[in-house]
């Protein structure tokens, strides 16, 4: 890339591309967002991300991240509605080895995938230019380095308007088409990773009932794989809502109609959930999403990369979102390009395709582990040092439940805070091993009151 830094173009204005405009906003003179979509003029969901009527938590380290590009966001977020949760205080979190002893280790807030969306759109896009209802459809060459973009209105035909940019980044997401403008450009198809453990969300709004006060404030119930394929989330949100997302793996997918939603909440591992929608008011249709496969695609393996262009987000790497990741790497990824656009401009778009690699590691190896462990899982085979690891991660697990320490070092891994290493640090291992047997909870003032049942 040259040293240029007049126009800056990103494609996608999702969590990804909204984040990494943010990041460019401070290294170019102009930058332009392109969305197919038109943007909702509120906190609405928009055909383009599917997936955000579905439950989506964003990890600690995610939030932490965008509160630096957007200092006060959590407050805005809180101020909107957003309910803060003690993690796992506030929670039932029925896991793999049983339930986790409600420790008081870390907070998150819970907001619909809309609202952090239209928040963070408030705050940025009176900094950018914007071409919504606008699609990319191919990169502008110049040899094999890329100057820009053709763009036309979306739902048109034609070969599309020239539009040049000293760098252009894709954050189109998993129909990411990537693959084919680089291609044009004369490069091989990228490696791909897929492993796809055959999931599916189904969700639905519902209004909390007046005092309710069960105590707890949210539900989490997992799978145990391979004997047991559904889990359950139900998490407060802005506006007095449940949203409540059943997900099933190797293809057992909850049903959208109404007796079926409830039946399949019933067979979950606990009552509680369905015990806890059952009689509360529905507030939107039954929907369902079928497209999570963890999927890499190698870009970080081409021997030559274009100039002039980056890949972020899940248009590089996608994760069964069950793990709640793929926001949290794509804003590790957006700090990664603000840290390379400072650095060396020789060779920046290729070191920071390998480095985008490396911070959606971790997350790959807790969502691809976690998922080998169905039969009906479909893609890469598992490879060796996966089956030590899911034996030692199922005993991390145990241990969580019932010891402080180790549930604080599992919950660090997860909210992407610690690398999956850390959990075999000498202080963890000790509390693995001193705990690792699946057990009752502990002393009664941490249990569930009244203690649910497990099937
Ligand atoms: C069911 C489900 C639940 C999830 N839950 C969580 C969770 O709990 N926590 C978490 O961290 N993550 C979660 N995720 C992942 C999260 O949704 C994504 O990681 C996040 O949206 C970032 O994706 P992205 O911005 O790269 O792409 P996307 O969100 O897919 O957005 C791509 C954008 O590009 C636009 N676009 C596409 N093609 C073009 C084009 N040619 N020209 C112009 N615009 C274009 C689209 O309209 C869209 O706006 C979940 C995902 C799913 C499927």
């Amino acid at each position: 890339m040259t040293d240029s830094r007049e126009h800056a173009i990103v494609v996608g204005g999702s969590l990804a591309g909204l984040l990494t405009a943010r990041v460019l906003t401070s290294h170019f003179d102009q930058v332009t967002l392109i969305e197919r979509d038109r943007y909702p003029d509120s906190a609405d969901f928009r055909a383009g991300i599917p997936q955000s009527r579905h439950l989506h938590a964003l990890w600690t380290k995610g939030l932490e991240i965008i509160e630096d590009l957007f200092p006060g966001i959590e407050a805005e977020l809180a101020a909107a509605g957003a309910p803060e949760l003690g993690i796992p205080r506030d929670f039932l979190w029925l896991t793999s080895a049983g339930w986790r002893r409600r420790f008081d280790i870390t907070k998150m807030l819970t907001f619909s995938r809309p609202l952090l969306d239209w928040t963070i759109r408030k705050r940025l896009l009176s900094e950018l230019t914007v071409l919504t209802h606008h699609e990319v459809i191919g990169l502008l060459p110049d040899g094999k380095d890329v100057t820009g973009v053709l763009v036309r209105e979306a739902g048109t035909r034609g070969p599309g308007e020239p539009l040049a940019a000293n760098l252009v980044v894709d954050a189109t997401g998993r129909t990411s088409k990537a693959p084919d403008w680089l291609a044009e450009l004369g490069y091989p198809a990228p490696k791909e990773t897929a492993v796809d453990p055959l999931l599916g969300y189904t969700s639905r709004y519902y209004a909390i009932p007046e005092g309710y006060d069960p105590g707890w404030r949210a539900l989490y119930l997992q799978a145990d794989a391979p004997a047991t394929r559904r889990t359950g989330g139900l998490f407060p949100q802005e506006g007095g809502r449940w949203i409540c997302s059943l997900s099933g793996a190797g293809r057992d997918y909850a049903p959208t109609d109404e007796q079926g939603f409830l039946d399949y909440a019933k067979g979950l591992r606990s009552p509680v959930l369905y015990d806890a929608i059952r009689t509360a008011e529905p507030l939107t249709p039954i929907t369902s999403f079928r497209r999570t496969a963890n999927h890499r695609r190698h870009y970080e393996r081409f021997r030559t990369w274009p100039d002039g262009f980056v890949i972020v987000g899940d248009a590089v790497c996608a994760f069964n979102p069950i793990y709640g990741q793929g926001m949290s790497v794509a804003a590790l990824q957006a700090v990664l390009l603000d840290e390379s656009l400072a650095g060396d401009p020789h060779g920046m778009t290729r070191r920071f395709q390998r480095g985008a690699k490396r911070r959606g590691s971790g997350a790959w190896l807790v969502a691809t582990g976690e998922d080998f462990r169905y039969a009906e899982t479909t893609g890469s085979k598992i490879k060796p040092y996966n089956r030590i690891i899911n034996r030692y991660v199922a005993r991390v697990v145990a241990a969580a439940n019932v010891d402080e320490q180790a549930c604080a070092a599992l919950l660090d891994v997860l909210a992407l805070k610690a690398g999956p290493t850390s959990l075999f640090n000498p202080s963890v291992l000790r509390r693995v091993l001193l705990n690792h047997a699946p057990q009752p909870p502990g002393p009664a003032d941490l249990l569930p009151t009244p203690l649910p049942s497990l099937r």
